[in-house]
């Protein structure tokens, strides 16, 4: 990489400054003690009580029993002495009222449905609250059609039916979970004309093909049920009659009727059980080896002779929904929030997803609260929020962002956590400019395995991928794409998030055997990651908290840009041919904006001194006064750094949906869940229009240089040529 002369002036010029004046080393006992001190409260037994509590009524959102979570989780927030308020927004949501399934083939009727979900022995399978199986946002409608099998219901399966003359128009079309979004199983099927959908668990994704099922193993038994919105959220995430603005009280609506974000045909999911009379009587084609699922017979397609009878009710209204937010006031930086959020709602007593999220943040509180209590207050603003209706889509989060987009122009980081525990295998995403602050806080966290959390991550990756991966390799951290709260922060705000996870064995998914007993037997049984996971999400908080200059790495940030742009020129090359649109200044912008943050990272310590990668930093760090006394401007540096993050939105947002305005991440389009990358370019080569991709490579441009100026415009005087430790500083 060619580098900037000036900034390899300004390097040079620093280690010889250091090198005529040593920095004054920092107090570091009492930062470390801190966070000795944090380490040491989050407490396997104390989070099996949360979860206990939390778990032990269905709580859908709006309903009783969520406000009784809501309750519990605000009392606790109070008593740990955070300022702790229940927000109330009304939203538009529906629950089921009635719903039957009933198939026919012309000889007689085969199956009359939907079967409850049961199984031998489950102790809350029966309470009378639990909501019955149904997608959100799902019309009520009665409709009477043959059946079409297609598979996971993505574009290309819809083509796949068409070139094999297989007409869905007027259909019920039957799809499989897995590889999307099932919000755009529904939206493809309304595309292509179909009259309704219905969605099942093939045990090919998460049932016997994968193992013993409940209650003998963690796998779904045949009678369990995925529940899940199918609120079209690629548009904008949050409710649907207040879409870019928070559904307060007084709020305008839109008429859910004119709302793009709401479907337009009737939706429902099904069991395995319910779903294998209809798919094995199904005639039409053999359909394509790929598309069988684990049924013991042959699928096809069909159309028919199998008909659907489908009977769905739903009770629509505005519903009152309740985030809790409990804040402790930065004493430096008031301004710079720090959020860590988890919902709270879950489709029915959602133990692993989300209570056991739930639990870590919880945890993760009680020990900043332990330090509250001893008299330490941090730098930034510490917001915890409990989300509600996030199942219905993102609401609670979004709407409470809606309301406070001002605030979140300056808004430090926020740390996601969703499923928190349901397994030993640490996973997470982030965006570049904070992977590094997430290695080096799993070196801070010990493993139950043994070790730090790092080593154990590091070398689980390197199992997973081949024995001759490179041994140094660090662990890998994915992208963010969509299906949980960190979307509208990340793709709306431009706030840089993380999103972590233990996983394991997880065949439960928002049916009713994600309860406490499937939890203590398949879950974390000891509640020893759940620990782990509050560890590092607490860590994160902490060190975001009270870091004295924003621990970003944007030199990350354009080298990975920069990858994505040379994967997005190879695609655009076969694509269009001579026709691709150019990337050099697009390329070159990446490199730039990697070459101002690398200046910047010569200049602060990412990371404490006791985990510091040595390659990186040019000397040992300063601390703040010290930089201060020598006249260094923390104060600007921050705000350009903030404001750097912020760059990266796009001033027009994307192409055909403008709320989603970040130009390197957004949800992958009608993929759902999965991240797009430089999304306005990429999908655009996807949809072979040159003229776009070439309009957007502008955009991104723009946006890298923009930000690129903004790390340039951090002149430093000669004072200002130390390295500043970017860690907290502790007790002083
Ligand atoms: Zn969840």
């Amino acid at each position: 990489m060619r580098l900037d002369r000036r900034f390899v002036l300004v390097a040079l010029l620093c280690a010889t400054l250091l090198a005529q004046a040593p920095p004054r080393m920092p107090a570091e006992g009492s930062e470390r003690a801190i966070e000795e001190q944090f380490l040491s409260v989050p407490d396997p037994r104390q989070a099996e009580q949360h979860m206990k509590i939390l778990t032990a009524e269905p709580h859908v959102a709006g309903s009783p029993g969520d406000r009784k979570t809501a309750e519990y989780v605000a009392r606790k927030f109070r008593e740990w002495g955070f300022d702790t308020e229940i927000v109330e927004y009304k939203v538009w949501m529906n629950y089921p009222a009635e719903v039957s399934v009933d198939a026919f083939t012309p000889a007689g009727a085969i199956m009359h449905g939907p079967t409850k979900e049961h199984v031998e022995d489950d102790p809350f399978q029966d309470d009378p609250r639990v909501v019955m199986p149904f997608n959100a946002y799902s019309p009520s409608g009665d409709v009477e059609a043959e059946v079409v099998y297609a598979n996971y219901g993505r574009p290309e399966d819809f083509q796949k039916l068409t070139e094999m003359g297989v007409d869905v128009r007027g259909k019920i079309v039957l799809v499989r979970y897995g590889e999307n979004f099932r919000g755009v199983k529904a939206y493809m099927a309304q595309e292509t004309g179909a009259a309704a959908v219905l969605i099942y668990s093939d045990p090919m994704e998460d049932g016997y093909f994968r193992g013993d099922v409940y209650p003998k193993g963690p796998w779904r038994p045949d009678t369990g049920v995925q529940r899940g919105t199918i609120e079209y959220g690629f548009e904008h995430p949050g409710d649907p009659t207040t879409p870019g603005w928070p559904s307060t009280a007084e709020a305008r609506r839109i008429s859910p009727r004119d709302s793009p974000d709401v479907p337009k045909i009737p939706a429902t999911p099904l069991s395995y059980r319910d779903t294998s009379p209809i798919l094995q009587r199904l005639g039409g084609a053999e359909s394509p080896r790929e598309w069988q699922g684990a049924l013991p017979f042959t699928y096809h397609v069909g159309p028919g002779p199998v008909r659907v009878k489908l009977h769905l009710k739903q009770d629509f209204g505005y519903r009152a929904i309740w985030d809790v937010i409990a804040r402790v006031r930065g004493t430096r930086w008031p301004d710079e929030w720090v959020i860590a959020g988890v919902h709270r709602d879950a489709w029915v007593y959602g133990a692993v997803d989300p209570i056991s999220g739930a639990t870590a943040m919880l945890e993760a509180a009680r020990g900043i609260g332990h330090l509250l209590q001893s008299g330490w207050r941090p730098k930034r603003t510490i917001i915890f929020a409990s989300w509600d209706a996030e199942e219905q889509g993102l609401i609670g989060s979004t709407e409470w962002l809606e309301q406070h987009e001002k605030e979140l122009e300056s808004a430090a980081a926020y740390f996601n956590l969703d499923t928190g525990a349901s397994g030993a295998d640490f996973r997470a995403s982030a965006v570049p400019s904070l992977r590094g602050f997430l290695r080096d806080i799993a070196k801070s966290v010990p493993s139950p395995k043994g070790g730090t959390l790092y080593d154990a991550w590091r070398t689980a990756v390197r199992r997973e991928n081949s024995p001759t991966a490179n041994p140094t390799a660090e662990p890998q951290i994915g992208t963010l794409g969509s299906g949980s709260d960190f979307t509208s922060f990340l793709d709306h705000s431009g706030v840089p998030a993380t999103d972590i996870r233990s996983s394991g064995n997880y065949g439960v998914y928002h049916s009713v055997f994600d309860n406490f007993a499937w939890y203590k037997k398949f879950g974390d049984t000891n509640f020893l990651y759940t620990q782990e996971i509050a560890r590092v999400y607490g860590l994160q908080v902490l060190r975001m908290a009270d870091a004295d200059v924003l621990p970003y790495n944007y030199e990350a940030y354009g080298k990975e840009v920069a990858g994505y742009l040379d994967a997005a020129q190879k695609s655009a090359a076969g694509q269009f041919g001579d026709k691709a649109p150019k990337f050099d200044s697009a390329l070159a912008a990446a490199r730039r904006f990697a070459q101002a943050g690398a200046a910047i990272n010569a200049l602060v310590a990412h990371a404490p001194s006791r985990v510091r990668d040595e390659t990186r930093s040019v000397a040992p760090p300063l601390s703040l006064a010290g930089f201060e006394r020598q006249g260094g401007d923390v104060e600007r540096l921050n705000r350009i750094l903030l404001a750097t993050e912020r760059a990266l939105l796009l001033p027009n947002g994307l192409p055909r949906r403008p709320w989603f305005r970040h130009a390197i991440y957004a949800p992958a389009d009608l993929k759902g869940y999965s991240a797009s990358t430089i999304p306005g370019v990429n999908e655009a080569i996807q949809r072979n229009d040159a003229a776009t991709t070439a309009q957007q490579l502008e955009a991104l441009t723009g946006v890298l240089n923009r930000a690129a100026a903004l790390l340039e415009g951090f002149h430093p005087a000669s004072s200002e040529l130390f390295v500043l430790r970017a860690v907290p500083t502790g007790l002083r």
